[in-house]
């Protein structure tokens, strides 16, 4: 890497420091710490993922790292300070939040999400780190770093929403997760997973943006030979949220260990708002849901699917075959 490029991780290694230093050792820092306690947070957690808390004022971050001998034009482009509009001066990105160090895959800390802690909805929730020459957010999977040599044993991974959802995930001893930080996946995030395994559990949250993103997700990672199941939480509640109301052994062995096959999954979602009373919507989930049996898959797999979408729909499996044999006819 550059000259520049060092210097920019330097400075973020500098500001985590800082950061970690106000959340535990300051009074500034309390309420954040306690906030974070309320969460399920650890102080061990806290540490091995080198969590802190922002100050509310304007430059204290600036004014540290001037005196570690940085220039104001590299805090600027290494995204952790603002320049005034007019040009009269700078100001801390990130003040008064929970922040959120985010690795590079060697380990090194390229960038920053801050949360707020009272979170009213005038302020965005999360704060991140603009793109800059060190952070490209369609790069980076947030915890591939420690996560990767056990991702690399198991052949296997976890993919999460939200940096909550992953630290959750960890204290409930699923170690082989990480967070596309709200983003869409990318074909570059794709790739890194590609590398390291063959199979994928995708747990986003129960609402319908996650409901959303996952069949997205799913259909990308089906469509590069992954293995990929999708573990489905109850409408509402997010990995973090399910860990808190149901515990974290129930987490481990009713959601990630027992999630829904790729199919089953995608049936589940062609299902969803259809109601059978209504000829149009069978014939409309009938007519996607054949279309995932078409070629491809066992023909074990085919036989439970078209019992299941048969007791769905009231269909017999002769007919539902019958219409399957003319889709794969047609595509033939
Ligand atoms: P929490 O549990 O702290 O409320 P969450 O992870 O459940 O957070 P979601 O709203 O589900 O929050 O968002 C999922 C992820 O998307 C977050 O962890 C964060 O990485 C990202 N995100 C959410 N809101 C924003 C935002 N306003 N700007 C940038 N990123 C965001
Ligand atoms: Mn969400
Ligand atoms: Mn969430
Ligand atoms: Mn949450």
């Amino acid at each position: 890497i550059s000259k520049e490029e060092g210097r920019m991780k330097e400075a973020h290694a500098f500001a985590a420091e800082y950061y970690q230093h106000l959340l535990l050792n300051t009074e500034e820092g309390e309420k954040a710490l306690i906030y974070l306690e309320q969460r399920g947070f650890t102080k061990e957690l806290i540490e091995s993922y080198g969590i802190g808390w922002s100050l509310p004022h304007w430059d204290s971050l600036t004014q540290l790292l001037t005196r570690k001998g940085f220039e104001l034009q590299e805090m600027e482009q290494s995204g952790l300070i603002i320049q005034r509009e007019d040009g009269s001066g700078w100001f801390d990105r990130f003040r008064e939040r929970i922040m959120f160090p985010i690795k590079d895959d060697s380990g090194r800390i390229i960038a920053f999400s801050g949360r707020i802690i009272d979170h009213t909805g005038e302020d965005a929730k999360y704060l991140n780190s603009p793109e800059t020459p060190i952070f490209h957010k369609g790069q980076v999977l947030y915890n591939l770093d420690q996560a990767r040599p056990i991702i690399r044993k198991e052949r296997k991974i976890v993919l999460f929403e939200g940096f909550m959802d992953v630290l959750s995930a960890k204290k409930a001893n699923v170690h082989n997760g990480v967070g596309t930080m709200g983003t869409s996946l990318t074909m570059q995030h794709l790739n890194k997973i590609k590398r390291l395994a063959e199979r994928i559990i995708v747990c986003y949250d129960g609402d319908k943006a996650g409901w959303e993103a996952a069949k997205r997700a799913a259909e990308m990672l089906h469509a590069e030979k992954m293995k990929v199941d999708v573990a489905v939480l109850p409408t509402g509640l997010d990995p973090d949220d399910y860990i808190k109301q149901f515990g974290e052994e129930s987490f481990k062995s009713k959601i990630i260990e027992e999630p829904q096959s790729y199919i089953a999954f995608m049936l589940m979602y062609a299902r969803r708002n259809k109601n059978f009373q209504f000829n149009n919507d069978i014939l409309q989930y009938v007519d996607e849901a054949l279309n995932y049996l078409v070629g491809g898959i066992s023909p074990i797999e085919k036989e439970l699917y078209i019992k299941q979408i048969s007791t769905e729909t009231n269909i017999s499996e002769d007919t539902l075959n019958m219409q399957l044999r003319q889709k794969e006819g047609q595509l033939a």
